[in-house]
Parts: C-alpha cells; structure tokens; sequence
C-alpha cells in the first residue's frame, strides 16, 4: 500500500509546513478509506495567512480593475482546462457522481469567476454638487475577508466567494469543510498560476475552530460563511464582536408546488431534481412537495416509477451513476434516523428508506432515495433539514392554502412553483417568503442571478450584481471650493 500523500495550508503563493505535524483524514464517502491526510493551521499558519494577505491586499488593491479582471480571466480558462481533473477531485472528496461534477461543479464557479471579472472595471463612485461645492465618493474594498465552506459543492463554494471579493480589489483567507478540503487548494494553486499576488487567496485548513478563529480575528473585515443555520448564528455572533460584515448562506426547508395543470413528467423531473441531486445534499433542495389534489395519483405513480427504475446509485466515478453517497458515516446515520422518525410519526414510506451496498461501491455511505407520502406539516420531517435524499410529499386543495403552509416554517432559502397559467405562477412565487424561486424550473443558478435566502436561511447574496456592494465600503469625500465659513 503506498503512502498517504500529506497536503499543508497554502499561504503566500505556497504550501507551508505546519511546524507541529498535525494532520486530519479525508475520507473518501464512496469508500469509507482514507483518501489523503492535511495539516491542520497551527498559530504560526494562521499569523503567517493574515500577514500574507495583508501584504496580497497591497498589491491588489492598488492594481487596476482591468488588470484584476484580466489575471482572473486566467484563472478562468485554467479551471475550463483542468475540469476534468478537478471533478475528479471533488468526486473522490464529496461522493457526488461524475456525472454532475464534470458538467457542474467547476464549470459553474468558474462562470462566477468570469461573471464578476467582468463586472470589476465597472465598479463606479459618483459625483453629485451641492452648490460651489460637491461631493464624490469611491467604492473602495473591505480588506481582509474570510470565506468559511461547507462540504457540497467545495470548489464551486471557494469560487462564489472568491469571484466577488477579489474583484472588488479585496484578498481573502478561506476555510474550507474539513471533510473536502482539497478543491479550495486547487483553486489557490490556479490562483497563483494565472498571476494572482501571493497573499490575495490564502487556504487555511481545520475544523470549525479555525473557522471560529476567523470569526473573531481584528484583522479580518468580513465574514462569508456557507453551513448550518445553527453554525450560522454562531459565526454571525462571534463576528458581530469586531463588526464585521457578514454574508450567510444557510439551510433550507424548500417548498415545492405543483398545480393540477402542471405538466405531471416535467413536475416528477422537477421533484427528483430537488430531492435526488447530488443524493439530496443541496441547500435549495425542494424537500415539501405539495401536490394539488387531483393532479396528486398519476403524480405519485410516476414519481414512484422513475424513481425505482431510472436512479442508479453506485461507485461516483461510473459514467452511468446518477446517485452517489453521502458525505460521511455520521452524516448517512442521520438522514437514515430521519427517516425512522418519519415512519414513527406516521409517514408511509413508498420507496426508500434504508442504506444501500451497491456491488461496485459496497463500503459507501448510500441511502436510497427516498419519498415519504401521507406527510403533515408538523411532522418533524416537514420541518428540519434533513440535508439527504429524502422527499416528503403532501396534498392541498387550494391556492391560499398553498401559500400559508408553504411560508410556514423559520427558513425561507428556495421555492418552486409548477403550473401552466401564467398569472398564478407569478402570484403564488410573489407572495412566497425565499430567496432563491423558480417557475416551471428547479435548481438552476446561473452567475448572473442572484443567490441567498429569507428569514432565517441566510443574510446577503451571492453571485450577481447585488453581490458587488458587499465586498465594497462608500467613501464619500466632500470637496470645499470657497473659503470655509467659521464662527470662530
Ligand atoms: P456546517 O457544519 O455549518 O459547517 C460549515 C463550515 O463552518 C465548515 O467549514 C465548518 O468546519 C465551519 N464551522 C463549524 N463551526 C464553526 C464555527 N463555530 N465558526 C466558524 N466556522 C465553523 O455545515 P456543513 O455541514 O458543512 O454544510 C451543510 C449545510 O450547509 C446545510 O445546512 C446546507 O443547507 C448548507 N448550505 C447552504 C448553502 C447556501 O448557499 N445557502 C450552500 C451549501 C450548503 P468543519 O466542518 O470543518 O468543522
């Protein structure tokens, strides 16, 4: 058996030693072994990381926009030309199929990157007189921000948050999910390759302490963070300590509403899409499916159907898998707990329900799709993330009912809603409490549209216009053309 390879913290344009030796496993979630060993940030890496950005943010704060834009322009292409090689990665570290991650993952923090490269040399101040005088003010970056990522999608997560923050002149540290920490390496590495200064990107790794110490450090102006809402309030509070700006990316409990003259195939699609997806692990996922009563029959029997018959779980690496596994031994033993709770208070399972052994992945962390029906709203099913593939189903009459049920819940990231009139689609999706909706569509999220949620699934965007302002502070500079009028 050879050795396992070691990888350190990337700081400076390089990978620096640790001095202890500390490391922590990755698993690889198809598995179950060991797939690589990383040095944990020690005080040294952490101090070594802030003074390296703040001497990255000399560099590119005073660079052009231009020139930003065209140094990530070049890190675009490198990221097109290396996807192969990078969804491998994040197969290996995440579980997801092969399938998604090669058409997904890097393509689209790649677009984000590009998206916001594009826009930096439009970041504009204003000039507005007021009388002789007039003001004026300048966009200027924050400084130092820190990007916190969860496990799902790692490389594209590292890129959502670097895209806005670089090109905005800012630098930033970034921790990734101690369970996939190898995507935010790679994109550091592309970084360096493509010109970007050394220090502008900095990969710190470790568990939720070295995010924790981010959330608190004097030096740092702003915290991005993607997780749980529970770590989520954490951080926002630690955070508020110094002041620090925050963007919040957090957890969902999406409705998903189908009409009865919804299109039943392209409803079903829509159904697995939100629930099956990278085996349930999205934070938009439509996991309440309301479906309208008459519509509600041939919706099951086909959902049922297509999904015993076209999900075909196994080995992430195969072309032909659709459904990979889980992130982790604990985390599959939480979504199977779920679903024993969901029989307990009295869902009927009509697929699913167990872990899976596919023949070509046997020590995997699989649970089969699954869907629960017969579901009510206080089931704590319908109520917490479960974060797996697990699909609740439920039944409405009407359209205010819909709605009420549907905004009945703390979280407010996602919502979908399926139906052929035209004038309700957009009546229902205007009275719904998310972020994120679509009509006649699910989980598309491309660059340019904004991303985040309502209430209690997040605070701020990502991607999109909106995005800019946040990783810029207004200085507003009042310009005296006469001799200053004084009492004194
Ligand atoms: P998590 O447990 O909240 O962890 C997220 C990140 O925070 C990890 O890097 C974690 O480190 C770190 N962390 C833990 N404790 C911390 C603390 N006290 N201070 C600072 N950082 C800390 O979430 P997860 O399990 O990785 O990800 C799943 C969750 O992410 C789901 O709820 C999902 O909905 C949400 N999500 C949201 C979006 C969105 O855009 N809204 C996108 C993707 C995922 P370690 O894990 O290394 O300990």
């Amino acid at each position: 058996m050879s050795a396992l390879v070691t990888y350190q913290n990337y700081v400076h344009g390089q990978y620096i030693s640790n001095g202890s030796g500390e490391t922590f496993e990755v698993i690889n979630p198809a598995t179950g072994s060991v797939s690589y060993l990383v040095e944990v940030a020690t005080d040294a890496v952490k101090q070594a990381a802030i003074d390296s950005a703040k001497a990255g943010f000399a560099v590119w704060s005073k660079m052009t926009p231009m020139e930003r834009s065209r140094i990530l322009l070049k890190a675009v292409a490198l990221l097109r030309e290396h996807n192969d090689e990078l969804a491998a990665g994040e197969v290996l570290d995440t579980g997801k199929p092969w399938q998604e991650a090669s058409v997904v993952d890097i393509v689209t923090g790649a677009d984000s990157i590009e998206f916001f490269a594009g826009l930096a040399p439009s970041i504009e101040g204003n000039q507005q007189p007021v009388g002789e005088d007039f003001y004026y003010t300048r966009r200027e970056p924050l400084g130092i921000c820190a990007g916190i990522g969860a496990w799902n999608y790692p490389l594209q997560i590292a890129c959502w948050k670097a895209a806005p923050a670089l090109a905005c002149g800012n630098v930033m540290i970034f921790k990734p999910s101690e369970e996939t920490p190898r995507g935010a390496m790679r994109l550091a590495e592309i970084f360096t390759q493509a010109g970007v200064p050394d220090g502008v990107f900095n990969v710190v790794q470790g568990d939720g302490r070295v995010g924790a110490w981010l959330t608190t450090n004097d030096d740092i102006a702003k915290v991005s963070f993607t997780g749980e809402v529970g770590t989520g309030t954490k951080v926002m509070a630690a955070a508020s300590s110094t002041l620090k700006e925050v963007t919040m990316e957090l957890g969902g409990k999406s409705p998903l509403i189908i009409f009865n003259d919804a299109d039943v195939d392209n409803a079903v699609s829509a159904a697995m899409l939100a629930n099956f997806y990278t085996q349930g692990e999205v934070c938009t996922n439509g996991t309440r499916v309301f479906v309208q009563k008459d519509m509600y029959p041939q919706f099951i029997e086909r959902l049922k159907q297509r999904t015993e018959n076209n999900i075909v779980c196994g080995d992430p690496m195969d072309a032909e898998t659709n459904f990979g596994a889980l992130i982790s031994r604990s985390h599959q033993q939480k979504v199977l707990e779920y679903i024993a709770i969901g029989q307990k208070e009295g869902a009927t399972l009509l697929t699913g329900g167990t872990a899976l052994q596919p023949e070509n992945a046997p020590h995997g962390f699989f649970v089969a799709p699954t869907i629960f029906t017969d579901c009510t709203d206080d089931m704590t099913i319908a109520k917490e993330e479960i974060f797996g593939p697990v699909m609740s189903v439920f039944t409405f009459e009407d359209e205010q009912e819909v709605i009420q049920r549907a905004n009945n819940t703390h979280l407010g990231l996602a919502a979908g809603v399926f139906t052929q009139d035209i004038t309700r689609a957009h009546r229902v999706i205007h009275q719904l409490e998310a972020g994120i909706c679509w009509i006649n569509a699910y989980g598309a999220s491309p660059a340019e549209m904004p991303v985040g949620g309502y209430k209690m699934s997040g605070i701020g965007r990502e991607n999109g216009n909106e995005t800019l302002k946040a990783y810029t502070q207004i200085k507003a500079v009042y310009v005296g053309m006469q001799p200053l009028e004084s009492p004194f």
